[in-house]
């Protein structure tokens, strides 16, 4: 398998003032493609640190870089990369007009203007001899650099939105498209679980024969997800079967398709709309859940209703249910479930309650205890109380994948 490396450079990445987002991106999209990812390097703006990582991963067949291509001092990616090529930049007349234009619109635009501008320009526009630029998506065109004895470099801007909207013409590119053609194709699957511990996959599969398959398990949170990555020429199918086999109760799709694809899909095909009444979780359920474009079709709306007044108030939780069995209690939760159904005239209602900690905690309710309830109008009731593991934050994260997943049910 072809090997693949990212470096994204950045110095403010490095003081963990933001945070990556482009190595993570690049290197799952190589991985859909096929490629086997060596290294993910970050580096400062400094040129020479930049060359050193480029030194590096010299034995890769395609290298990415994100980042300086902008037309600040500190940008000098361009540069570095001709460099390591061998060869010199050039003005890439073409280019350069087409970023005056762009340039002109910025000035228009927000009055600014000035001889700053033409510099940028001219910086912008210098190509590696040989290289195809890729037509800018901010102002900052991408380039795409065959290095030779070495590998395809392809070299896209830092913004995270521009990054991703260049990498269709960079894979469209020649350089690119050949080394492609040659890679064989990945046909990697995933599988997700929920509520399955990690040892309970890796005795699954110690009796399971995996040659010529990768295997890597990852807990993504409350989900397990298990990918199978074969050599060229194996297939998945038998060991895929096996696993589906094993831990069937617990698989939530066999495809990689996620827990939020299936419950939105779930209820768009019954003709469903959904409500919440939360507490603990403060709204990051209902948050979730409009998270995807087209909601609107399944979701009717949501009640953070944190204090017992406001239950009472707005949720119409009796105040004597409180009284008697407690803020967070299966009874309470399907109070909640019930009125935030019939508040919005929703087909499900869904309720949660919990000891988010890290005080409050009981003997009887201790923290991480939360209570959720998914109701319908012809009289469905599913409850659940488990104890949570983790901080605050964790019960409350956890709290919300629990809700998905039973929104599956
Ligand atoms: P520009 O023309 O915007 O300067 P550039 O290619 O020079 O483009 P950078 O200067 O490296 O890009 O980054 C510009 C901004 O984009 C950064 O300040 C940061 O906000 C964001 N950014 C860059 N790289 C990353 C990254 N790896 N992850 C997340 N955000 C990033
Ligand atoms: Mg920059």
């Amino acid at each position: 398998r072809p090997r693949a490396a990212v470096v994204v450079t950045g110095s403010e990445l490095l003081t963990g003032a933001i945070s990556d987002k482009n190595g993570p991106w690049v290197a799952e999209r190589l991985g859909e493609l096929g490629f086997e990812v060596s290294h993910v390097l970050i580096v400062g703006d400094r040129p020479a640190d930049l060359a050193d990582a480029l030194e590096f991963v010299r034995g890769a067949s395609l290298v990415v870089t994100s980042g300086g291509l902008g037309p600040t001092a500190d940008d000098l990616t361009g540069e570095v990369v001709a460099s390591f090529a061998g060869v010199p930049l050039e003005l890439d007349e073409p280019m350069r007009a087409h970023i005056a234009e762009i340039l002109a619109a910025w000035a228009r635009r927000t009055g600014f203007d000035g001889p700053a501008l033409e510099e940028a320009n001219r910086k912008q526009a210098m190509v590696p001899r040989g290289a195809t630029a890729l037509t800018p998506v901010g102002t900052a065109p991408g380039l795409v650099v065959t290095v030779p004895e070495g590998p395809v470099v392809v070299v896209l801007p830092g913004p995270p939105r521009e990054l991703q909207g260049m990498w269709p013409a960079a894979l469209a590119s020649a350089p690119v498209a050949d080394l492609l053609a040659t890679v064989p194709a990945a046909r990697s699957r995933s599988l997700r679980y929920f509520g399955l511990p990690e040892s309970e996959i890796a005795a699954t599969l110690r009796e399971l024969d995996t040659t010529g398959v990768e295997v890597t398990t990852c807990l993504r949170r409350s989900e397990l997800e298990v990918d199978l990555r074969p050599e060229p020429g194996v297939s998945t199918d038998a060991l895929a079967d096996a696993l589906i086999a094993a831990h069937g109760r617990h698989l939530v799709s066999a495809d990689g398709t996620s827990t939020d694809e299936l419950v939105a899909a779930g209820l768009l095909d019954k003709g469903w709309t959904v409500a919440t009444g939360e507490s603990c979780t403060g709204g990051m359920l209902a948050s979730r859940l409009i998270d995807r474009a087209g909601s609107s079709a399944y979701v009717g709306g949501g009640v953070v209703a944190y204090s017992n007044a406001a239950k009472t108030a707005l949720l119409g939780v009796p105040a004597e249910l409180i009284a008697e069995h407690g803020a967070v209690s299966p009874e309470v939760a399907r109070a909640l479930a019930d009125g935030a159904r019939e508040r919005f005239d929703a087909d499900i209602g869904i309720g949660i309650t919990g000891v988010a900690g890290p005080g409050g905690g009981t003997d009887a309710k201790p923290v991480g205890y939360v209570c959720f309830c998914v109701t319908t109008a012809d009289g469905v009731v599913l409850a659940r109380d488990p104890r949570l593991p983790g901080s605050r934050s964790d019960v409350r994260e956890r709290s919300t994948d629990t809700a998905m997943h039973l929104l599956l049910r």
